[in-house]
């Protein structure tokens, strides 16, 4: 029978989800869901140091914005809760008993002092930092002795001492280990709490993980858990490793440069679906051409084989074309929605209608919008340099009889509407012998007062309005005389 696929996504709560880990959540839906499979929200805080209040309701929040909801976990249960770690330390307990009973793991007394000392000489000895199995080998007795006067002690997997592991990753291949490398390292610390080495191997067998999907740092960890699967008897899911992100400067991507919590790219108008697209992107290719994928798109379309092992580079030029493009990909109904949070600034009666028109065509985040469109309630100071352009042999002269001209054109129409604003400008443009840059430019600077505008001249004065447009020429051309 083939097993029916199982992810789970398995963040540590310490604050927000990083950027970077979209791909992870978004690999574990897209593998399970291609295969009618269950993607689950395990949350591993048994580091609660690190834990941050609210981190929960956070993740979670977020990642129904992306869409991406799990079938099972924390906040929606199931069958194989509970879904949070330290909710689950008595099924640790037990299974650490298992181990000890089967001499697969042991107790470890050595106390911090003694472990620093001999960390220190590692280093001076330019030796890689690893436990030297001290407590390996006590006796029963002794074990028993150092119990019952309730010494402190941690529990660490005995490793075989020699020998070769090797272990498969699906996009990597087969890997392998040196024994000696790895050391006894702790499953359970002092306080009864697992280490993640040992919680995610327990958690993902027995919610019946098939392919486990992490970060490649993981990879040091991977012997050690395959190891515990053995020493459990148990069978091991499919393990894919997923290559680093770095920055565009190359590293971590970290906060040195600029975002990284994904609630900072909603709040600046970035849209799910283009997060959504763009990190697929950092880990996958598509089969073709199409680099534009919705979220259903890319569960039909997802496959591992074209995962790679390649670190990925954050390229956030790229991030912005593909918001662009999404918002393209919308209704101008949806885009009004979606931007008219963003018109707030608006005093002026003006068709908010009219400037989604422009706007869906050219904007690239949505944050933008209020200083894209600031010019329509309130010309700002602009320099008469704007009124050159060489290449469209705009000068301020020309400008100038050009305004004189066009405020009279402005004036006459009867009915202000883009199109009736089109064939009065086009005609002027005749009327003058001049090419379409040198009357259509010095306009829309004066209209707006800046070089670059979502629309041109015709969208333009057809928003202002007539009277708001007339007035503007007359600004223009005052600065010029
Ligand atoms: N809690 C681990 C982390 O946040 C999860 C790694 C894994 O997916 O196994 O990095």
């Amino acid at each position: 029978m083939i097993k029916k696929i199982r992810t789970r996504f398995a963040p540590s709560p310490t604050g927000f989800l990083h950027i970077g880990s979209v791909r992870t959540v978004l690999f574990d839906y897209l593998i399970a869901k291609k295969d009618g499979g269950d993607f689950i929200l395990r949350i591993e805080d048994t580091d609660q140091k690190r834990e941050v209040k609210g981190a929960v309701e956070n993740l979670t929040g977020i990642l129904d914005w992306l869409g991406l909801k799990p079938n099972e976990g924390v906040g929606i249960n199931g069958e194989y809760g509970p879904y949070t770690q330290t909710n689950r330390l008595d099924i640790y307990q037990k299974h650490i008993k298992t181990l000890l009973d089967d001499n697969k793991a042991y107790y470890c007394f050595c106390s911090s002092e003694r472990l620093r000392k001999l960390r220190e000489e590692q280093t001076v000895n330019k030796k890689a930092p690893r436990y030297d199995n001290h407590c390996r080998d006590l006796s029963a007795e002794k074990v028993k002795e150092k119990l019952d006067n309730n010494e402190q002690y941690v529990i660490r997997q005995k490793m075989p001492l020699e020998g070769k592991i090797i272990v498969q990753d699906e996009l990597r291949g087969e890997i392998e280990f040196n024994v000696k490398e790895l050391d006894d390292h702790v499953l359970m610390k002092s306080d009864g709490v697992p280490t993640y080495q040992f919680a995610s191997v327990v958690d993902d067998y027995l919610m019946k993980i098939t392919h486990v999907i992490r970060g490649s740092e993981w990879i040091p960890s991977f012997p050690k858990n395959i190891l515990l699967y053995k020493d459990f008897g148990w069978e091991a899911p499919k393990f894919i490793h997923i290559p680093l992100t770095l920055s565009e400067e190359g590293g971590k991507l970290s906060k040195r440069h600029g975002d990284v919590a994904v609630e900072n790219y909603k709040e600046k108008g970035y849209l799910p679906e283009a997060l959504i697209n763009f990190s697929v992107l950092l880990g996958w290719h598509p089969k073709d051409e199409k680099e534009i994928f919705t979220l259903d798109e890319l569960v039909q379309e997802f496959s591992v084989e074209r995962m790679g092992v390649a670190a990925a580079i954050f390229d956030k030029q790229k991030l912005r074309w593909i918001n662009g493009e999404h918002i393209r990909r919308k209704s101008l109904e949806e885009f009004h929605k979606l931007a008219l949070p963003y018109y707030k600034q608006i005093e002026k009666d003006l068709d908010l209608n009219e400037i989604s028109k422009i706007l869906h065509q050219r904007v690239e985040v949505l944050g933008e919008i209020p200083e894209t469109i600031d010019f329509f309630n309130k010309l700002p100071d602009y320099d008469t340099d704007l009124f050159i352009h060489e290449k469209m042999k705009a000068t301020k002269e020309l400008s100038l009889k050009v305004f004189k001209e066009a405020i009279s054109v402005f004036e006459n129409i009867k009915e202000w509407s883009e199109e009736n604003i089109k064939e009065e400008l086009l005609g002027l443009v005749k009327k003058l012998d001049l090419k379409n840059g040198q009357v259509l430019w010095p306009i829309r600077i004066a209209l707006s007062g800046k070089k670059f505008t979502p629309g041109g001249a015709f969208e333009i004065a057809n928003i202002l309005g007539q009277e708001e447009s007339r007035q503007r020429l007359k600004i223009g051309a005052e600065k010029l005389t």
